[in-house]
């Protein structure tokens, strides 16, 4: 994708498999097989499963080479998760960790910092780190309560914020809320998902793009509102989810989420029924 002068890319680190019924929707109606039908070309046609693609967007404009995030890493990742080809990824196009000039953080779940750090050295060693202050203050708080899922995300004490951020601490700059973080990237207020979760909006040469993170990991909790329960404040999560969902709509903007299955972008449209819906641009 091309907004103006920023060139994006994805870049994919692996993939989480999870069961749509599983218990992963929540609220008085989760989604049935029949809400799933406007999106099931996006499920695995083997197993029936939600895929969740991992990784990081590179963004390449003037002398700038920047990450949002750094995915889940190379550690072995459990039944869910199978992720550690971020590297590769870079490599195929044509970049090296040391050309990251920064690195700009969503959130600071286990699946969005993972290659920050390997054997407790910089992965990035050229890279200013951006990160909103509340989540830099609530990830490394020892007094914050995590949700009781957030430790089974953790594959051991290295993937702890502390831990994985030592090696990095002198690099750190902080933002909070709605912020230009870089020229032309603006972070924008997002919080739910975790307490200081952010979306970024590029602008270049009067275009304009969103990286959306994780304020959706489903087309459908973008297009329908469903109810996903890893998010840590669900009420403030489907309010940023309906902000933006009108945001994207009554713009037209291309955007990406952080786990749509492949990373692609796309837009939300209407059809001639006036019926919200999502479709892949590319
Ligand atoms: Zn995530």
């Amino acid at each position: 994708m091309q907004i103006g002068d920023i060139r994006i890319d994805s870049l994919i680190d692996g993939e989480a498999a999870l069961d749509p019924h599983g218990g992963i929707f929540v609220g008085e109606h989760p989604p049935t097989d029949e809400d799933w039908e406007p999106y099931k070309r996006f499920l695995d046609p083997c197993t029936g499963q939600m895929i969740n693609t991992v990784g990081s967007f590179l963004l390449r404009y003037g002398d700038r080479v920047v990450l949002q995030d750094t995915g889940m890493g190379p550690q072995p990742g459990g039944d869910i998760f199978a992720c550690g080809a971020l590297r590769s990824s870079m490599w195929a196009h044509g970049v090296s960790p040391l050309d990251v000039t920064d690195i700009i953080f969503s959130h600071l779940h286990t699946d969005h910092i993972g290659w920050t750090t390997l054997n407790g050295k910089p992965y990035f060693p050229n890279a200013t780190i951006h990160i909103d202050r509340r989540e830099w203050e609530h990830y490394t708080n020892p007094d914050s309560e995590l949700e009781a899922w957030e430790p089974n995300l953790l594959r051991s004490d290295e993937d702890k914020v502390e831990n994985r951020f030592k090696p990095v601490l002198d690099r750190i700059e902080l933002f909070e809320g709605d912020q230009e973080v870089l020229p032309g990237i603006n972070a924008m207020e997002a919080s739910g998902h975790t307490p200081g979760h952010s979306v970024l909006e590029l602008s270049s040469r009067g275009e304009r793009g969103l990286l959306i993170g994780d304020l959706a990991h489903s087309h459908g909790e973008l297009v329908d509102g469903w109810e996903f329960y890893f998010n840590r404040d669900l009420p403030q999560a489907l309010d940023a989810l309906e902000r933006f969902r009108g945001y994207l709509y009554d713009n037209r903007l291309p955007f990406a989420a952080a786990h749509f299955p492949g990373m692609p972008w796309g837009r939300l449209v209407k059809n001639d029924a006036g019926t919200l819906g999502y479709e892949v641009i590319g």
